[in-house]
């Protein structure tokens, strides 16, 4: 029978659930336990594609094509797996269902409400992700802060689970925070009493708290939260902050939180092996070197709207015993300020994004960096700016542009194929998830991939336009990599360059800590050199 562990949050958001949740899974499958990892999304949205990067971080996309949130990137970044539908849910997506059910009357007459209907897709979800993973143990990420009204029905889920299943089948485990008073220096564990009260209303007592703290968690404030909140004191978990997120797995081991929520699950499990992943962190934690890359964007004030690009970076980096030091570029400071917005770095990186907004900006920045053979990465819409940039620099078509940001324009080197036209819905409606492509032998992709078949993972509307393509090869910028039938660019690169490089598709999804994508280990050490 699978186990379940539930990461619930209190005080404030933000304390890094996604990150816990994940460590726990990367310890447990260390030992040899076969885990899954879920994230419940209170939001109504049915999913994170149509939500605003700026407010709630990037859109990570899975393997089969769905647009999740960035907790899921972490998941598969720590877990080393792919993950997909039965991994992630929202309300959108349970009360579609229930409704979409009461529509063909499957209620037979009942009121369908929130006790038991809502409550039981929850629970037929949570158990769905063990089904379809198969998986020994579920962790399960309960987003937002308990108290959220929108979170309410989850817990009740997860009590109802409680009483159903056999105690040691489900654990939980509640982040909370102890925040320090700057007038006097305390540390205070209130905030994270009062959590825990909000949590037993919804009728749960927590197995574990995990109290994030600025520094060490002084022992009488230990022995303070097992009493206030009525859990064992070696169950009361101190999370300090660290300078990576990488090293909260090994805190955690530190911390025994591993050994004890295996207790507590009453699993057998083995040794851990985490000795190379210690080596990452280590190679993180002391580089040998520096190297600084610019990113130019639209969101660049919020870093979690790239978040996997920076963690792509930091994997090739570790790779490379370098640390990569990112440097924010807003495409409206390139537009203002050309080159001089460029100066210092070693490489520029454009990343995928939507909207004419600061889109002149990017294909400066493309432009600038072909002609004065910096090394380039341009990822979806960088690697269409770049096409744009080269129409108008090197063919001499002024005009030149995506059809996005100029329907009318007479060379739109970036198109909507007529697959994709007349589609007006926005959620869900894109290209998404993976596809395979066919890498052309002997090209400078082919050498970093090292095979020419590949699959990756794709998130937009837009495609180079395949009656431009005989001038682009032509001219220089020739297309490296194409979908099997052989009609959509996937990959450019520019012949007469050190290192530049444009892919339709999303490689910082596939990115992993102790495998880095080829492409971003490429881009690192063309930089480096
Ligand atoms: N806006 C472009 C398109 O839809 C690029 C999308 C992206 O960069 N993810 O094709």
């Amino acid at each position: 029978m699978p186990k379940y562990v539930f990461v619930t949050g209190g005080v404030v958001s933000g304390l890094g659930k996604g990150v816990l949740a994940a460590s726990l899974g990367c310890l447990l499958q260390a030992r040899g336990v076969k885990v899954t990892l879920q994230k419940i999304d209170p939001y109504i949205n049915v999913d994170a594609g149509t939500m605003n990067p700026y407010e709630h971080g990037e859109v990570f996309v899975t393997r089969d094509g769905l647009e999740t949130d960035l907790d899921i990137g972490h998941y598969e970044r720590f877990l080393g797996q792919d993950l997909g539908e039965a991994n992630y849910l929202t309300t959108g997506r349970v009360y579609r269902d229930v409704i979409a059910r009461e529509r063909v009357g499957d209620y037979l007459g009942h009121t369908v409400q929130v006790i038991p209907h809502i409550t039981d897709e929850i629970k037929r979800r949570i158990r769905g992700a063990a089904e379809a993973t198969g998986a020994d143990v579920v962790g399960v990420e309960v987003g937002g802060t308990v108290g959220d009204i929108e979170g309410l029905p989850y817990l009740e889920a997860i009590r109802q689970l409680r009483d159903e299943l056999p105690r040691p089948d489900v654990a939980v485990v509640h982040l909370s925070y102890v925040p320090i008073l700057s007038t006097t220096s305390e540390l205070k564990t209130k905030p994270t009493q009062h959590s825990v009260k909000e949590l037993r209303t919804a009728g749960i007592q927590p197995d574990f708290i995990v109290a994030r703290c600025p520094v060490e968690l002084p022992n009488g404030l230990r022995d303070k939260i097992a009493l206030f909140c009525d859990v064992p004191r070696e169950h009361v978990i101190a999370g300090r902050d660290l300078s990576t997120i990488y090293g909260v797995p090994l805190a955690m081991r530190a911390e025994g939180l591993d050994t004890k929520l295996l207790a507590r699950l009453d699993l057998a499990a083995g040794e851990e092996d985490l000795t190379a992943w210690k080596e990452f962190v280590g190679r993180l934690e002391r580089p040998a070197r520096t190297v600084r890359i610019g990113i130019v964007g639209k969101y660049v004030e919020l870093r979690d709207a790239y978040l996997s690009i920076l963690e792509a970076l930091h994997h090739a980096g570790a790779a490379l015993a370098a640390r990569v030091d990112v440097g924010w570029i807003p495409s409206a400071v390139v537009e203002r300020e050309r080159e001089r917005a460029l100066a210092g770095f070693a490489g520029i990186l454009i990343p995928g994004g939507f909207g004419e907004r600061g889109v002149e900006g990017k294909v400066f920045a493309a432009d600038y960096a072909r002609r004065a053979g910096m090394p380039y990465f341009g990822i979806c819409l960088g690697m269409q700016v770049a096409a744009i940039a080269f129409a108008r620099e090197a063919l001499g078509w002024e005009k030149a542009n995506s059809a996005e940001f100029d329907p009318t324009t007479p060379y739109p080197v970036i198109d909507l194929l007529p697959e994709q036209g007349g589609v007006t819905a926005k959620g869900g409606t894109m290209r998404l998830g993976e596809y395979a492509m066919e890498i052309v032998p002997g090209s400078r992709l082919h050498q970093m991939y090292g095979v020419t078949e590949v699959g990756e993972r794709h998130r937009h509307r837009y495609e180079f336009n395949p009656l431009f393509r005989e001038a682009f090869t032509a001219a220089g910028l020739r297309p490296c990599a194409v979908s099997p039938d052989g009609r959509l660019v996937e990959a450019v690169e520019a012949l007469d360059h050190p290192w530049y490089v444009g892919v339709q598709y999303h490689p910082e999804f596939r990115s992993r800590p102790l495998t880095p994508h080829p492409l971003f280990l490429g881009f690192v050490q063309a930089c480096l050199s």
